[in-house]
């Protein structure tokens, strides 16, 4: 047996573009899968992503165009594919399912394999509008998703659990089991505006593992949440015993936003973006428009008062990614890279002495102060971003 080693892991990253036409519509045209490969291992210095509209059709064109030239290789051992510049990458779905009582969720499905995803793709023909475009309904329910994920070796994910737009438990159900197989979710997404601690107050999650991805719709949002894996190697069937915590393989650290600064954490008023007060008909102003929070719909559906986690359960990492550092404009972005080779190292490798020869003593104080939580933070809600303050 090889010895575990880290890897840095981002599970779900979206595709503007694919053979010049639209995969995800709210993703920029800029995020192809060629300059998602590129930005994720030599800006973000991450070693495995999931692209997660990679069974689309015009995607899954460009996977095979590559793999045809050798950019992309299969990993014979283990699965998963292999970019020429060391990334592993994952082809995957998010899959849009109808809740039992209304509301719909998306889902992962994950595959180490091109023949695997094109059998996937094929079979979501079956279920879905438009193949070629991501996060589409399927119809379908998720149960039969997870089985058509799982007879094709895939591994099937929760996303974004508790987001009020299309997670399971912020739009549909407050249990699993209404509708998946608890047994067999592989792992869940916690999403941007939820952490460990806040998971774990719902007792029916103690077994699961948690993952903590970026859904980024652009390549500067790539890695801004992402696991720390041990692994033997990075490989589709290392990360498949990894999930499922076997033989010592496991997700040994979450990194993430502080919840509050998560765009949906607390539910919002539409017309004047004040707080909505708990339990209210009508906002203060007299508008009955809002946008439900995360943080609102998990007190709901919480049955612990206070976060009760199993030992396997890993530490979440609050994080504040460098695009969230007010004054840290594109210029000194870049030299930090130059000086440090990637965001990861920037994030957890660089001591404050170093980073201050790079971008001089302010910033150098804002960089350590944010990744040592010594700011203050305001709190997002209704699609707005929450914003960080240094004292
Ligand atoms: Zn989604
Ligand atoms: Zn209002």
């Amino acid at each position: 047996m090889n010895p575990l080693q880290t890897f840095y892991c981002d599970f779900h990253i979206h595709v503007g573009r694919a053979l010049g036409k639209p995969v995800k519509m709210a993703a920029a045209p800029s995020l192809t899968f060629e300059a998602l490969c590129a930005h994720a291992r030599t800006e973000k210095g991450l070693d495995i992503v999931t692209v997660i509209d990679g069974v689309c059709t015009g995607v899954l064109a460009e996977v095979r165009d590559l793999a045809a030239r050798g950019t992309l290789a299969p990993l014979a051992d283990g699965g998963g594919l292999r970019h020429e510049n060391g990334l592993t990458i994952f082809l995957g779905a998010e899959v849009e399912c109808a809740g039992p009582h209304g509301g719909a969720a998306h889902f992962g499905c994950w595959f180490g394999d091109i023949d695997a995803a094109a059998d996937f793709s094929a079979w979501l023909a079956t279920v879905q509008k438009n193949p070629s475009l991501s996060s589409q309904r399927a119809r379908t329910d998720a149960f039969d998703l997870q089985r058509q994920t799982h007879q094709r070796h895939g591994l099937f994910i929760v996303h974004h659990a508790f987001t009020p737009h299309k997670g399971l438990y912020g739009a549909c159900v407050r249990r699993l089991g209404d509708m998946v197989d608890p047994a067999h979710v592989d792992a869940l997404e916690l999403g941007l505006s939820a952490d460990t601690d806040m998971a774990d107050c719902v007792s029916e999650l103690a077994a699961q593992t948690f993952l903590s991805n970026s859904d980024a719709h652009s390549l500067p949002k790539i890695a801004r949440e992402y696991n720390a894996l041990m692994l033997e190697a990075p490989t589709f069937a290392e990360v498949g015993l990894a999930l499922w915590r076997t033989g010592g393989r496991r997700v040994a650290a979450n990194y993430g936003l502080p919840p509050s600064l998560g765009k949906y954490h607390r539910t919002y008023c539409l017309d004047c973006g004040r707080l909505w007060a708990a339990g209210a008909a009508a906002c203060a102003c007299g508008s009955q428009r809002k946008v439900n929070g995360v943080y609102d719909r998990f007190l709901e559906i919480r049955d612990h008062a206070f976060p009760v986690s199993p030992s396997h359960r890993p530490p979440y990492v609050h994080q504040i990614p460098l695009e969230f550092i007010p004054g840290l404009g594109p210029a000194a972005r870049q030299r930090l890279l130059a000086a440090f080779g990637t965001e990861m190292n920037v994030l957890h490798r660089a001591d404050a002495a170093a980073l201050a020869e790079v971008v001089g003593p302010t910033l150098a104080a804002r960089i350590d102060d944010a990744r040592a939580g010594r700011v203050l933070l305001q709190t997002g809600g209704g699609g707005i971003y929450g914003k960080v303050q240094f004292k």
